[in-house]
Formats: structure tokens, sequence, C-alpha cells
């Protein structure tokens, strides 16, 4: 039977905006699976995680006193094999998001042909309100909470937003004690003495710098001088900044949550990143800022949103001056600027896509657990240049094939090996 339009959700014109994450993801994976050919089952299949636990869990507070926390886990589609993703610490977690975040991160995996399909948990707490010692028993918490579905062949986390690699080291250490033995393949990004990977800290960052490298290539833009805005300057941003500097760019603009700093001769990044907190924020040392929105509308060759979603809307689309469009954030352009600027002709490497070296180098990592072998930071820049390139260009090739844009491309290529395997399981 044919996809019916009837029960699937409408796919977003330039009138209509939709910025709610789990519905876009939804519309957008109907599309790709309708011109792949694939019926409605398929979708009913896909267009929600298979499980998704939710958790309440409480957690001794420092004073003494009792705070009742909830998380969850998602498994978008484990048909591949076990699912991966990572944990989001902050209050505005809600069961949508981390539902959509875990069909991102099944496309992903797709697109980098890596064996996983999409997870990701999330706590509603903030961590920057926390001690130390809370966020410990909170992390410890969560894990005993979820380890009956989670494990090393099971689905496997990570970190995201607020959380890192010590938050990583307490979840593994309270995993290994339930099972009563080591278990490294449990979670990803761990210290480097605990089993992490070398190039998992710069891994997001790097993977956008391959694509800005391919993109630019296929728009016959010298990295040389090649003026590039980044809007966001923590994890991915400053690192993304480093790397544009280095090999020769001009980085005209960069913003963190409070201001946007902008210079057309170029910004000392070195000295910028000198500066910056441990929050990503820079800014605010400066008088002579603009606003992220202005940012995002002034004069540039490369724009790279590495901040949070729905920032180039079908209100700014059109001002923006940018010829590729690199997706570090997720979710940063709606469905609408997507079109809006496709018409322009404005190359715009997709989140699934653009972001997807950090899952990349927790791939690396996973399998340097299960093999207890490690290798050198070398070998894993060289793996991960291979896997990017190659994802970059079958993703372009298919946006030619199928004459569409490269985001609905990057859904065709990253739905269609999950969905095969969910056919070839006698699933559908
Ligand atoms: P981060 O918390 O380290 O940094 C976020 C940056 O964005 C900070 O500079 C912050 O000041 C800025 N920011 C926050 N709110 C803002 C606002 N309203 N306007 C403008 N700037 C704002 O986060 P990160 O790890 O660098 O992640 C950034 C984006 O990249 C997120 O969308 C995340 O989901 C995505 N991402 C990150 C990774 C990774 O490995 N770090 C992997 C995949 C996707």
């Amino acid at each position: 039977m044919a996809i019916s339009q009837s029960n699937a959700p409408a796919i977003s014109d330039s009138d209509k905006e939709n910025l709610d994450v789990l519905t876009s993801t939804q519309a957008i994976i109907l599309e790709a699976l309708t011109r792949l050919g694939y019926d409605s089952a398929m979708y009913e299949l896909l267009k929600e995680p298979l499980r998704i636990l939710t958790v309440r869990f409480p957690v001794r507070m420092d004073d003494g006193s009792v705070q009742v926390f909830t998380g969850y886990r998602a498994q978008h589609n484990d048909a591949v094999g076990p699912t991966k993703g990572g944990i989001r610490l902050h209050p505005d977690v809600t069961e949508d998001e981390i539902r959509a975040l875990s069909i991102w991160m099944s496309i992903k995996c797709g697109i980098a042909n890596l064996p996983y399909g999409g997870g990701k948990g999330g706590i509603i707490c903030d961590p920057r309100t926390m001690s130390f010692s809370e966020i410990e028993r909170l992390s410890r918490a969560y894990v005993r909470a979820i380890s009956q579905i989670v494990g090393p062949t099971k689905d496997i986390p990570a970190p995201d937003v607020f959380s890192n690699s010590q938050n990583m080291a307490w979840m593994m250490d309270e995993y290994s004690h339930i099972r009563e033995f080591d278990s490294p393949g449990f979670i990803t990004g761990k210290p480097l003495v605990l089993g992490g990977s070398k190039g998992r800290e710069s891994a997001t960052a790097r993977g956008v710098a391959i694509c800005i490298e391919e993109a630019a290539k296929v728009k016959n833009i010298s990295i040389q001088g090649a003026r590039v805005i980044i809007q966001g300057f923590g994890n991915a941003g400053s690192y993304l900044a480093k790397f544009m500097y280095d090999s020769g760019a001009k980085v005209v603009g960069i913003s963190d949550a409070y201001g946007a700093l902008y210079d057309s001769n170029g910004l000392n990044i070195p000295e910028l990143l000198e500066q910056r907190d441990s929050f990503g924020t820079v800014t605010k040392l400066f008088e002579d800022t603009i606003t992220n929105k202005e940012l995002l509308e002034q004069e540039c060759d490369i724009l790279v949103p590495a901040a949070i979603e729905n920032q180039i809307t079908k209100d700014n689309a059109a001002n923006v001056k940018a010829s590729v469009i690199v997706e570090a954030a997720n979710g940063p352009t709606t469905t609408a600027a997507t079109k809006i600027l496709s018409d322009k002709g404005v190359l715009i490497v997709p989140d699934v896509l653009g972001n997807s070296g950090g899952v990349i180098v927790s791939y690396f990592e996973w399998v340097q657990n299960n093999q207890g072998y490690y290798w050198s930071e070398e070998e894993i820049d060289k793996k991960l240049i291979d896997l990017m390139r190659k994802s970059f260009h079958t993703v372009y090739e298919a946006a030619h094939k199928y004459g569409v844009d490269m985001r609905l491309a990057a859904y065709m290529v990253g739905v269609r090996r999950m969905a095969e395997s969910a056919r070839w399981r006698g699933w559908v």
C-alpha cells in the first residue's frame, strides 16, 4: 500500500513555518520514504522510536533533601544494530525532543554506514546549578534507572548538551558495577585513560571542517581567504574556528548566547580562544558587538550555525549572504528556510551530515573498546576524513540523482539501510 498522506504530518511550505522538531522530522522521513518507493507500513515503523523509557529517580542533594528527576531513553530503531546517541542534561529536555533526536541519530548513522540505529537520552535538570557530587549522584541514578535497556550490544550512550567525559566516566563505572564486569564499550566520550578515543573532543568540528572543504571544492571557493561566520563558540564552534583559522580561512564572525563579533578583516581567533570561558562565552568582554540575528546576515562565503535550533527561518533566509551553509548545530535551519536558500543556489550541508563527525569517532571509540587495541590520533583522523568525504559525496550525488536538496538527499541516504534491514528481518 502506498503511503497515505492523510495520517501523515504535512510537509511545511514557505507559508507555514514548522518549528516543532518532531513533526518536521516526521515530514521529511515521509518524503524520503515516499520518493524511495516505500509503503505506509515502513513510515509507520520509522516515524517514532521503537522504545522510549521514561524514568523518575530520586537523588540526594548536598543539603540532605531529596529531589526526584525525570529522564528518558529513546531507541529509534535497532534493525541495523544497537542504538547509539547522547544523553542531554538540560532543563528544557522534553520527550518529543528526545524522540526527534533519536530519529536524527538513526539518519546520521545511516549516512555514515555505521552499524547502529539511533538512540537518545535526556534528563530534565540544570547541571549549571548543581554541585559536582550532586551531578555524580544524578548520573549514577540515571544509569541504574535505564540499565535494563542499555549495554554495549544494545544501546550505547554518549555525551550531549551539558554532559561531558566526567559524566561518561561515572556512568560507565556505575554500569560496570551493576553488570559486575568492566564495560568500557557501554558508553563513548569517556576520558582517554578509561578507554576514550583520541580525537573525540574535537571530532564534531573536524567533521564540519571536512564538509566545508568538500563543499568549497564543489562551489569553487578557495579555503585560503574564504570568509567564514560561525554562530556559537562552544565545543563545536570554537574547535571549528581554530581549524578554519589554521587552514588559512578568514573567520570574520563568531558569536555566543550574548552577542556576536564581526570584522571583515578577520578576527584574531587564537586570542578569542584564550579569552572564552568553559560555557563558550567571549563576547561579554567586548563593547563593539552586534546581535546573533545581525551576524547571520553579514557578508561571508561560508556560514556555520553551531549553536541552537531554528536560527535561519523564512524571516531571515533571504538575507543570508553565504553561498555555503554547513550545519554544525542540530536543526538550525527550518524547512521553509531550506527551500528559500536552495532556490537561491545556496549549498546547505544538513546537520545529519555536517555534525556526524561526533558519532563517527564515538563509533571508533566503541570499536577500540571491543578490540582492546587503541589507534593513534593520525589513524583516527585519517579514518574520519575518509568516512566524512565518502558521506558528503554520497549525499551530494543523491541530491543530483533525485533532483532534491542536500537535506532531503541526506534523509533518503540515511533512511534506506534501516528500511532495508527492517525488510530483510521480516518486520515490514
Ligand atoms: P556548547 O554548549 O559547547 O556551545 C554552545 C554555544 O552556543 C555557546 O557558545 C553558547 O554561548 C552559544 N549559544 C547558546 N545559546 C545561544 C543563542 N540563543 N544564540 C546564539 N548562541 C547561543 O554546545 P556544542 O557542543 O558546541 O553544540 C552546539 C550545537 O552543535 C548544538 O546544536 C549541538 O546539538 C550540536 N552538536 C554538537 C556536537 C558535539 O559533539 N559537541 C555533536 C553534534 C551536534
